[in-house]
């Protein structure tokens, strides 16, 4: 069995990760912290959580942990991260993996001086949907992908309107939210990396004190595919989507940016259409769970590593820099 301790009574673990951990045969939370006793008790009776604790320090002095899921605002993941490494926790972060992409890289270098596995946690290349695409795609069933169109705007729930749309300072703003998905999800698909980006942010209603709430733009990727992406926190009635286009047909995905296992897939070659038929769905979060434990036995890797959360960033950063000056950018991983 493998013992996860939660730095962070959040959201995320409350609603997927707690249970995606337990659900697995091989591991189980036995330990929490938070900043505040009563979060944390409430978790504790919640999850039928053994320990919780409200300082880093004794918790990581915890022997019987092996991993720890840091799943924070986006300010506390490189130092959480680092004082874990140095009690020789492995460590599943949330998304974005730092604020900097310097601070990534030490998260990075840190975790493998240290011998221990870190993964970052996008979860959509886990969907069965986007793995079919990827497939798909793979498969030349497109020919030359060419253009993607990524729809990920949806209204955020009331009960996040929090540090995310008013807080610059916690990476706050749908760039470093959303947008960070929608790059680890392009590459994933398309087995390439972004060049540059080219982006025009604004707030259309709930970001506050210069964090934006919407963007769109265009990534240039190596191979030449253009992918244009509109992310966003106020728009209620659209439904998700992600479109490839290739030079011989092209794929439709609707609902499919979503924490849900939900979705469907459409092929389109000239007037004919096509449905294509998904294996069954699984929950997105457990998929991550089971492939970080079979890491941490020593099979294999995460389902997005510490470099897949460098890389995301830097094109996230990259757009957020685009949309402040008015300019491309070409993407800096260094
Ligand atoms: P929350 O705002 O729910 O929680 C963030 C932190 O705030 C918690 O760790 C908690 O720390 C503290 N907190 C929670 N509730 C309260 C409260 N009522 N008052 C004051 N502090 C509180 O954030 P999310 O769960 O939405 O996001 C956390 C991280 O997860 C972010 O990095 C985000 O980007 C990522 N995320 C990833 C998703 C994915 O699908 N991969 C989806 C959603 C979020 P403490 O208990 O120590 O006080």
């Amino acid at each position: 069995m493998i013992h996860w301790g939660i730095i962070g009574a959040s959201t995320i673990a409350k609603e997927w990760m707690i249970n995606a951990i337990n659900n697995s045969p091989d591991s189980q939370v036995t330990a929490l912290l938070s900043q505040s006793q009563q979060r944390g008790e409430s978790f504790q009776k919640e999850f039928q959580i053994e320990r919780i604790y409200t300082q880093l320090d004794n918790f990581l002095s915890d022997s019987n942990l092996d991993v720890v899921y840091i799943g924070t605002t986006n300010e506390f993941h490189m130092p959480q991260t680092l004082a874990a490494a140095s009690a020789s926790k492995h460590v599943l972060c949330e998304k974005p993996l730092a604020l900097t992409v310097s601070d990534a890289k030490k998260m990075i270098d840190t975790c493998s001086d240290a011998g221990i596995v870190l993964g970052t946690n996008h979860h959509l290349r886990n969907a069965v949907t986007h793995r079919t695409l990827r497939d798909l795609i793979h498969d030349g069933e497109l020919g030359e992908p060419l253009a993607v169109r990524v729809f990920h705007a949806v209204q955020l729930p009331t009960h996040l309107q929090t540090w995310r749309v008013k807080n610059p300072e916690s990476g706050g703003g749908v760039i470093l939210d959303i947008t960070v998905h929608d790059t680890d999800t392009l590459r994933f698909m398309l087995d390439d990396e972004v060049k540059s980006v080219m982006a025009v942010s604004a707030s259309q209603g709930l970001g506050q004190n210069g964090v934006h709430d919407s963007v769109m733009g265009v990534m240039k990727f190596h191979r030449g595919t253009l992918a244009q992406f509109h992310d966003s926190f106020v728009i209620g009635h659209a439904g998700t989507g992600f479109e490839i286009h290739g030079s011989a047909g092209s794929l439709f995905a609707t609902d499919v940016m979503t924490q849900r296992p939900i979705g469907h897939i459409t092929l389109r070659r000239g007037d004919q259409l096509k449905h294509i038929e998904l294996p069954p769905p699984i929950n997105l979060y457990e998929r991550a769970v089971d492939l970080f434990n079979k890491a941490v036995q020593g099979n294999g890797k995460p389902s997005a590593t510490g470099n897949d959360g460098l890389r995301s960033l830097a094109v996230a950063l990259a757009v957020k820099k685009s949309a402040e000056i008015g300019q491309e950018i070409t993407v800096d991983y260094a």
